[in-house]
């Protein structure tokens, strides 16, 4: 891989702003899911070097919060920058090791830096209360103060995006952050702590610890010195965490899995809603929490439907995302490919039928074919569990309350998505589903700006927006007598 800058590929852990190998010297490979190549290595840690970014983090701490907001928004601001100066050999990392296609790895650096950009903008802009006093000689105050010590753990599937949500609000607030990023994609994740570095982010103020997912988590949840603790990733593993945390009664952000409806009803704009469930199911092959899980078609528009974005699926071009043109890369891994297949075939064991795709690709390794099944049913794996992969299950339906109904018949709450020009509609929709986000005539609603975050098993708390920054930020209230 030739970067521009090949200083930001680094092979080493960032632990109290110096570049480190594991004790023992231990290390894991990381590979080109495209081509079965490996890239490089990560330092295999666990428990104790954990620890000692954790303590790090814990000396950093009181610097780092005493520090004015534009202080921490300066060096945020210098990092955003350098994060946009350098992603053209971000997103060539990000394609090399994740495998998505470099148009959407660029996009996700971009969109990955505005994070930062927003927080440092955010850090200035927190703020206390002074609240009605019921007595006449005593005053109540309201301040916000940084959480302290804050762990994270973040998964593949956006390699830089998933880390800055949590850098940015974490840093600007006032909070030191130690982040185990996931194995398969450890290289963004140095990259930006290389570029942290350079922005001025003192030492034990941002480290990446790479490694034992098992052993770092458990740490980071037994260690009384983190006060709280973002995942994304899994609901299984955020449930473990969720436990091992519980002990410490450590603050909880967790974004979690999604089994996202898609509803078209049938006074849908049908392009826009073909081009809008193209975005949100094939972007990143179909691996984001909330990409279209299940697609709920009306009756009357069926069969319209189904034709037309089947001939927008069949126009998606599968490669190495490093190729021109290449909308839809690799799976992440064979595990991934598995599950699709599995998928798919219990669709077509219980009457689904295919429309296109349904094998792997001719290309080999980790490619999977986009794929349409129609005629799916509620009794189908696809239903309940999301695929994380390129299928898009249509079902059928008749009634709004039913479209609702089916959507809401889920564990998971995380995204929704519907097309309906119906204003009456649309609102009491929006209303009825179950979901910590709806995008109405829309695939595609992730932004810095807005609140991003699930309900019931999909999550708790909210990345990016105004919200986003309270999740690293306790209440204190201050009682001052006048006497
Ligand atoms: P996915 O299936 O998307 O990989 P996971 O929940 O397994 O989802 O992984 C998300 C992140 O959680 C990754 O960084 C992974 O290493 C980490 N992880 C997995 N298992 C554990 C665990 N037992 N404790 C802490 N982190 C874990």
């Amino acid at each position: 891989m030739q970067l521009k800058d090949q200083s930001l590929l680094r092979q080493q852990a960032y632990i109290d702003g110096q570049w480190v190998d594991a004790d023992g010297a231990a290390t894991i490979a990381v590979t080109n899911p495209a081509t079965g190549e490996q890239l490089g290595t990560v330092p295999n840690m666990g428990a104790d070097e954990t620890r000692r970014a954790i303590e790090a983090a814990s000396k950093a701490w009181s610097a780092w919060k005493k520090l004015t907001a534009q202080a921490r928004a300066a060096i945020l601001r210098k990092w955003y920058e350098l994060i946009v100066e350098n992603a053209d050999d971000l997103a060539l990392l990000m394609t090399t090791e994740q495998g998505k296609p470099l148009a959407e790895a660029k996009g996700e650096v971009t969109s990955g830096a505005g994070f930062i950009e927003w927080f440092a903008e955010e850090a200035k802009r927190v703020a206390g209360d002074t609240l009605q006093s019921p007595w006449q000689d005593k005053r109540i105050i309201v301040t916000k103060e940084p959480i302290g010590v804050c762990a994270a753990i973040t998964p593949w599937n956006f390699p830089i995006a998933m880390i800055t949500r949590k850098a940015g609000p974490a840093l600007a607030a006032g909070c030191p952050m130690v982040l185990k990023p996931a194995e398969a994609t450890p290289f963004c994740a140095l990259a930006l702590a290389v570029l942290a570095e350079r922005a001025g982010v003192p030492p034990g103020v941002f480290s990446v610890v790479t490694g034992a997912p098992k052993e770092i988590g458990a740490e980071m949840c037994a260690n009384p010195v983190v006060r709280k603790l973002s995942f994304t990733g899994s609901t299984a593993v955020g449930a473990l965490l969720m436990q091992q945390c519980a002990p410490t009664i450590k603050k909880l952000s967790l974004e979690l899995g999604g089994n996202a409806p898609f509803i078209v009803f049938d006074d849908a704009d049908l392009d826009a809603a073909v081009e809008g469930a193209i975005a949100s199911k094939y972007r990143n092959a179909g691996q984001t929490c909330v990409c279209a899980n299940r697609l709920y078609v009306q009756d009357g528009v069926y069969d319209a439907f189904a034709e037309k974005f089947t001939a927008a699926v069949n126009k998606l071009k599968v490669g190495n995302g490093v190729e021109q043109g290449v909308t839809q890369g690799p799976l992440i891994d064979e595990k991934a490919v598995r599950k699709v297949e599995q998928h798919v075939a219990d669709a077509l064991a219980k009457g689904g039928r295919l429309l296109t795709g349904g094998h792997r690709h001719a290309l080999g390794h980790s490619f999977f074919e986009p794929t349409v099944i129609a005629d799916a049913t509620s009794d189908m794996v696809v239903a309940d569990e999301e695929t994380f992969g390129p299928l898009a299950p249509l079902f059928r339906f008749k009634t709004d309350d039913e479209a609702v109904a089916l959507a809401n018949a889920s564990e998971f709450g995380l995204a929704s998505y519907f097309y309906s020009r119906d204003i009456g509609r649309v609102w009491r929709i929006a209303e009825g589903l179950e979901s910590g986000m709806v995008g109405v005539n829309t695939g595609l609603i992730s932004t810095e700006v807005a609140p991003f975050g699930g309900v019931k098993q999909s999550g708790l708390g909210r990345e990016g927006s105004k919200y986003g920054i309270e999740d690293y930020l306790v209440v204190k209230y201050i009682c001052l007598g006048l006497g």
